[in-house]
């Protein structure tokens, strides 16, 4: 059996995986395969419709709020979301915690003035700024609730009296979220949602169209809106399997029951990380992500030594992004407290060994 750690891709329910085979091959007893089903089938219609009535009753996210299945990835949503709400020559404030949040605020760049109100590039990322002020003339404020690369989250939406758009790509229903303390949520499915390929927007309507900017159709939300997300051939596949997971999450008891089951496994490994003199974490305690754990050893010979011992224990992706090094293990939603425990354990033999 293997450990899946992967920080995305990643790991999604075992059962999930058998239905995605078995649609492949018969969608739905229609004898035609998922793959070649028309995205304007009455069959398909209903997998956006079901996709999009978990994501409201798992988010619980009210009727003012759009729901859209998009291509494109996050990174798409760098550029949209400044194409679609920084009026021309306004501005927005963005806070810096990391590579993807950067990514974020070079994009908007092109289209309007950036403040980047906070950073914690001084130190790596690996802690979440909170003295800052978001002022008052932005036309909004854009963060990343999770950095999926140094393992820091920020667990309280930060204060500020405009818009508020959040990257939430890991850490999207991995804990209760009150929706309507923002104004645009966006993810890519690939960290808890399902496969690669589909991109998750969550959209307070009345905030659109305030640009006097021209936007191209495709990159347009009120587009995709208004055909509720089947302005071009959706993503087929990635919605369907989405629409799986999200069912599995739905009958584990949602998004509180699984918000706890992750708290309990990523207080085991940190414990262990804490515990164990061959292993330091490398995130600020307080801010310490639920999804993504980064830690290293004190060389790399002996960070090389763990590697191949985890993979002998069938522990799989947890070596670190480069621009932490060490390891990062990814404990999505999917993922059990077996695998904690598998890992756990390996670190004890790697203790022990070497005592
Ligand atoms: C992975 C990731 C991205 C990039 O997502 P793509 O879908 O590959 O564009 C952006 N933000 C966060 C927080 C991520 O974890």
């Amino acid at each position: 059996m293997k450990h899946n750690f992967g920080a995305g891709p990643c790991i999604l329910p075992q059962e999930v995986f058998q239905e995605a085979a078995q649609a492949v091959l018969d969608f739905n007893n229609t004898g035609l395969s998922i793959l070649e089903i028309s995205h304007r089938s009455k069959e398909f219609e209903e997998v956006v419709k079901e996709t999009e009535s978990l994501v409201r009753e798992l988010l619980n996210v009210p009727e003012n709020y759009s729901i859209l299945f998009l291509q494109g990835g996050a990174s798409q949503q760098f550029a949209m979301v400044p194409m679609n709400l920084l009026p021309e020559g306004g501005k927005a404030a963005y806070l810096d915690t990391g590579v993807w949040a950067t990514k974020a605020a070079k994009e908007a760049k092109n289209f309007g003035q950036i403040e980047i109100v906070a950073s914690s590039k001084d130190k790596n990322y690996t802690y979440i700024p909170k003295d800052f002020e978001v002022p008052s003339d932005a036309a909004y404020f854009h963060f990343t609730s999770n950095n999926t690369i140094y393992g820091t989250e920020v667990f309280e939406k930060p204060q500020t009296n405009v818009p508020t758009v959040v990257d939430m790509s890991s850490d999207i229903f991995s804990r209760e979220i009150n929706v309507s303390d923002y104004d645009l949520i966006y993810a890519g499915a690939q960290k808890n949602m399902g496969p690669a390929g589909v991109t998750l927007v969550i959209i307070k309507n009345d905030i659109l169209g305030k640009t006097g900017r021209t936007i191209p159709t495709i990159f347009n939300y009120e587009s995709h809106i208004n055909a509720g997300s089947m302005y071009n051939t959706p993503p087929v596949y990635s919605i369907y399997v989405s629409m799986l997971n999200l069912r599995w999450l739905k009958a584990k008891g949602g998004v509180k029951a699984i918000e706890q089951e992750n708290i309990i496994k990523a207080r085991t490994l940190y414990a262990e990380i804490d515990r164990n003199p061959f292993f330091k974490g490398t995130a600020e305690v307080e801010d310490r992500s639920r999804m993504n754990v980064t830690f290293v050893m004190d060389t790399p010979e002996l960070e090389a030594e763990f590697l191949a011992l985890a993979k002998e224990r069938g522990l799989v992706g947890i070596k670190g992004h480069r621009s932490v090094g060490g390891f990062r293990a990814s404990i999505y939603n999917a993922l059990s407290i077996t695998s904690i425990n598998a890992l756990v354990d390996a670190m004890r033999e790697f203790e022990e060994s070497h005592k």
